[in-house]
């Protein structure tokens, strides 16, 4: 596999051994430093790289480890591994490529355990401005995780302790001598792409590298010399020096979210971050990640060229308990771990339910586009977000009914903003009276906005997250009506049946490509819709009554929309299929599930919910 084209290779000679350094960018741009884990080369950076150059500007370096690629190897093996002499290597390379200033540091796996060294060790300090980590902990706090919960143990710590202890199993294999060295040089090393692909959905091409036997044989002494020795004794001092972005894949196979519970203790400075991905996130997710590293970079950056002019910056930094400053993180909404920097699109967001549901994104540091009919309403929408918390935030006056209008939608927002995470499809009317009172045109109406906006929604903006293939969440607003019969919401429960349907085959369909659907079912909302529902088979006068009616009866039961978007964020970040989000509606799919013949009798008695 190749680098990204523009990479400049070079050499750098450090403890009698070449490595292989690769540069990307402008020089005097600020310095990127990625390092790769086991077993890999510096290839695997190859897509964030890329991306770190194009579209952020900075200035990439990727080496390949002592022992892996085109690097020297040391010899003898045992004892060339030590994380001393990879900060040496570190050290070495950092001198080459940026002697005057600081570099950010960010590594993966066994990248990140070195980086967890570097960025600790005190001959480094103020050779690292900051440090991204990904599914690599540093093993002095890895080693005082496991001291805390065998000298202190409880059920939650011993369970913790055993889950991490399964999801170790290769690093016992790693400490076995010759044999890994012959399975990587023989069958599992033929079969690895292959276990990438199927397992880690790793994409298919030129990625892993042919030296990846060798490097995978040589790679196995990071394991050999160092896990024992630092875990035995981990170091007392192993603070950070630098502000870290802790970024936590939620299906990693071989280390327990757990692991980084007591960060804090290390790292006076921490940003946390969270993905639904594997392990390799820097193959299956390099758009994320570096998006997240440009955010990280450039406020740290913008910190540094504050300190530098003598600004104190309100706000930004204050101090912990131990008098250490902490910086503040982009978003401090309860899921801005998940979603802070993320591109959601929310349609209706110009009331009710969708205004909330935008609010609660750009809470989490979202980049929300609002999309409404009502251009004034998604513009309010728009203008708010930014005011409580979305870095950006867009407005779009667009009828969700409309094909082409939609179809407009979606190629501008690839166009000016990218691909979308997180598409909310909530723009919903509502429509009551007899199926005999519902016309024709009653019934386009409802279905062109309820079930076509969702379609529309989900076809265009589902198909560019499936052609990007990195992920991504749609979230359909259905009813409780979808699952509760009732003889006066003919139309608009069927509608809402039809989304419910329509969530549980795409989400079956969408699910090998990582793209979560969640169908949110809310019970009654205080919101708009009952003052602009249509009621038919009456005349204006009595419709007008009708939506009074219904207003004053849903503002006593006064469930506010705030929760129901509480609801759709937490839905996203567990990957729920379905939600029925107020006690009534969960009460009714109870009923639907285990007593239909009871909800069957209350369809035909009184007033839907
Ligand atoms: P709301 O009337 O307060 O907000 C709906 C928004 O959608 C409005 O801003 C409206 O302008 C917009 N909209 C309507 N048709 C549109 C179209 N064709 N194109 C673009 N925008 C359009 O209502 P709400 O209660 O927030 O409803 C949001 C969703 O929640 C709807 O799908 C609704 O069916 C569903 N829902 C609401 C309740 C409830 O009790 N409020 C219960 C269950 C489900």
């Amino acid at each position: 596999m190749t680098l990204p084209e523009g990479a400049r290779e070079r050499w750098v000679r450090t403890g009698g051994i070449e490595l292989c350094v690769a540069e990307l960018g402008d020089p005097g741009r600020p310095t990127v430093v990625l390092v790769h884990g086991y077993p890999d080369s510096k290839e695997v950076w190859s897509e964030v790289a890329s991306r770190l150059v194009d579209h952020h500007g900075f200035h990439v370096v990727l080496y390949d480890v002592r022992g892996h690629g085109r690097s020297g190897v040391p010899k003898p093996l045992r004892g060339g591994f030590t994380l001393e002499k990879l900060t040496d290597d570190f050290l070495a390379v950092v001198d080459a490529v940026s002697p005057d200033r600081p570099v950010h540091l960010v590594g993966h796996d066994w990248g990140s355990v070195q980086s967890w060294e570097f960025v600790t060790v005190e001959r480094t300090r103020g050779r690292i401005a900051s440090f991204t980590s990904m599914s690599g902990p540093s093993l002095d706090h890895f080693g005082h995780w496991i001291n805390k919960r065998l000298t202190r143990p409880t059920p939650r710590r011993v369970g913790q302790l055993l889950g991490q202890g399964a999801k170790s199993w290769y690093v016992y294999l790693l400490h076995t001598p010759v044999l890994p060295e012959l399975a990587w040089r023989g069958p599992l090393g033929k079969r690895w792409p292959g276990i990438l692909r199927r397992i880690e959905k790793v994409p298919a091409g030129d990625y892993p590298t042919p030296s990846l036997a060798s490097d995978a044989a040589h790679g196995a002494w990071l394991y050999r010399d160092n896990v024992r020795p630092r875990l035995r004794r981990p170091r007392v001092d192993a603070h950070a020096h630098a502000p870290v972005q802790l970024i936590t894949p939620s299906g990693d196979r071989f280390l327990s979210e757990r692991l980084y519970d007591e960060l804090e203790d290390w790292v006076p400075r921490l940003t946390r971050r969270t993905l639904p991905a594997g392990h390799w996130v820097p193959r299956t997710r390099p758009d994320r990640l570096a998006s997240w590293i440009d955010d990280f970079v450039l406020s740290v950056e913008k910190e540094r060229d504050g300190e530098a002019a003598g600004e104190t910056r309100p706000g930004e930094t204050r101090e912990d308990g131990a008098g250490r400053p902490v910086r503040k993180a982009a978003a401090t909404g309860r899921h801005a771990e998940r979603f802070g920097g993320q591109l959601v699109l929310v349609t209706g967001a110009g009331s009710g339910i969708g205004r909330a549901t935008a609010f609660a994104f750009a809470e989490a540091g979202a980049r929300v586009i609002a999309v409404d009919r009502d251009a004034e309403g998604a513009a309010r929408t728009a203008e708010m977000s930014l005011l409580v918390g979305a870095p950006e935030a867009w407005a779009e006056a667009v009828d969700v009914s409309d094909e082409q209008a939609m179809e407009k939608l979606a190629a501008k927002v690839h166009a000016e903003h990218g691909v979308v995470d997180v598409l909310v499809n909530n723009a919903g009317i509502g429509l009551s009276g007899s199926f005999f009172d519902t016309t024709p045109e009653d019934w386009r109406r409802v279905l062109d906005v309820n079930l076509w906006g969702v379609i529309h929604g989900c076809r265009l903006f589902g198909r560019q997250m499936a052609e990007r293939g990195q992920g991504g969440h749609i979230v359909n607003i259905a009813s409780a009506a979808a699952y509760q019969p009732s003889k006066a919401l003919p139309a608009y429960s069927t509608s809402k049946a039809a989304v419910l349907m329509l969530s549980e085959c795409l989400r079956a369909e969408l699910a090998d490509q990582d793209i979560g659907v969640t169908a949110i079912c809310p019970g009654l909302v205080n919101t708009n819709i009952t003052a602009t529902a249509t009621f038919v088979g009456v005349d204006a006068q009595e419709e007008r009554r009708r939506q009074k009616r219904s207003t004053r009866v849903y503002g006593l039961r006064n469930y506010p929309p705030e929760k129901v978007a509480d609801a759709i964020l937490r839905a996203v970040a567990l990957n729920k299929a379905m939600v029925p989000v107020t006690p009534e509606a969960r009460g009714s799919y109870a009923l639907s599930r285990f007593l239909p013949r009871a909800l069957r009798a209350l369809a035909r008695v009184g007033p839907p919910l």
